[in-house]
């Protein structure tokens, strides 16, 4: 009897150790989380054919940073050209015959695109998806189409046959040959729909890029405003030629050293021009937007680098609350006027000019 007794008294004190012990390493963890966090918490993911940045100035969990991916998940399987099950590629798949009701996200993306595309006259047109495949810039098959194969695929794009019902939220596309690519537009409404997540968890402090396309949500942790460098597009990512400051506004960059194919000594880069079929040329190296709405930075930088310098800075300058930096291949750098106190060249290769009227 005396015997069991001690055992039990044994094993009551192990356990009252054992409770100990946890308390004390859990309490020194709390302690350890009441630590100064290094800031920013910065994860890196892969969607949507780009790297995306995502850097909170505050101190979050990774639920936060896993929804946000669920996020840009669900974009690219609503949106993507290349996965056989989208709400883009039942539209194409559908063209000439049927229209097809998607989500009122896939809608209100498709409706903006076609909006830009009747902006800039058709030189920048979600439909011109026929004409994307054909190049397949950016990847291993891309290659330099044939005159006649050139000629009779740009007969196929056309935005004012995308026919939208806003009642039933269906999209139609007018003839059997034609294709919608948001790949102009969609990283822009994938960062707008991300802010917008930070924003209702009471975040207001962060920078995300999605493959280049940044954004400045609210200002710094010391309430300075965010420098965000401008890419020098001669040079590898990374370089910049210049910084804008900025509070909460998205900078979406368009410019032909995102992705190119080279034949022959020549660049042939991803921003197609619908009348010609072939790569848009002009003065033009990169187009920069500042603006509230990433969606619009997107569709603006891409619709202005395919309409130059002249008539992109008018266009902008009819904008309101959106500025624009031009950056030509002679080194010239234009600027909109909402922008003439936050912008600063850093890389004296590179000169502000004005317009001449
Ligand atoms: P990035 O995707 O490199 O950030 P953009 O936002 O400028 O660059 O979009 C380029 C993409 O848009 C191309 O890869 C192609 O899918 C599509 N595209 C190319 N030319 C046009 C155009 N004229 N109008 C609309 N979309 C275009
Ligand atoms: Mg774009």
């Amino acid at each position: 009897m005396i015997k069991h007794s001690k055992k039990i008294i044994f094993l009551l004190i192990i356990t009252v150790l054992i409770v100990i012990l946890k308390f004390t390493t859990s309490d020194s963890s709390q302690k350890q989380s009441k630590e100064p966090i290094n800031l920013p918490i910065s994860k890196t993911a892969f969607f949507m054919g780009t790297v995306i940045d995502i850097n909170i100035y505050e101190p979050v969990s990774d639920d936060v940073f896993e929804d946000v991916f669920e996020i840009l998940n669900s974009i690219e399987n609503k949106m993507s050209l290349n996965l056989n099950d989208s709400e883009i590629t039942k539209i194409n798949a559908n063209s000439g015959s049927a229209e097809v009701k998607v989500s009122p996200e896939t809608f209100y993306v498709i409706n903006r695109g076609k909006y830009y595309s009747s902006l800039s006259n058709g030189v920048f047109d979600i439909s011109i998806g026929p004409l994307v495949k054909l190049w397949d810039i950016g990847s291993e098959n891309a290659r330099v189409p044939s005159q006649t194969e050139i000629d009779n695929t740009i007969k196929k794009i056309n935005y004012k046959n995308i026919l939208l019902d806003e009642s039933n939220q269906s999209v139609k596309l007018k003839n059997y040959d034609m294709m919608l690519d948001l790949g102009a537009i969609a990283k822009g409404y994938a960062a707008d729909e991300i802010i917008k997540y930070l924003e209702s968890k009471n975040i207001s402090s962060a920078i995300i890029s999605l493959g280049g396309n940044i954004y400045a949500m609210g200002v710094k942790p010391n309430s300075n405003p965010w420098k965000i460098g401008i890419q020098n597009p001669f040079s590898d990512r990374g370089e910049h030629l210049g910084i804008i400051q900025v509070k909460n506004k998205s900078v979406v960059t368009s410019g032909i050293y995102e992705r190119y194919l080279e034949k022959e000594g020549i660049r042939y880069h991803h921003i197609l021009n619908p009348f010609t079929g072939y790569p848009v040329e002009n003065s033009l190296a990169s187009v920069s937007i500042i603006s509230d709405k990433s969606i619009d930075g997107d569709g603006l930088s891409t619709s202005v680098f395919s309409m130059d310098v002249e008539e992109g800075h008018k266009l902008i300058e009819t904008l309101e609350g959106v500025d624009a930096i031009f950056v030509t291949k002679n080194n010239e750098i234009f600027i909109t006027s909402g922008i003439e106190s936050n912008f600063r060249i850093t890389d004296d290769n590179f000169k502000l000019e004005t317009l001449k009227k």
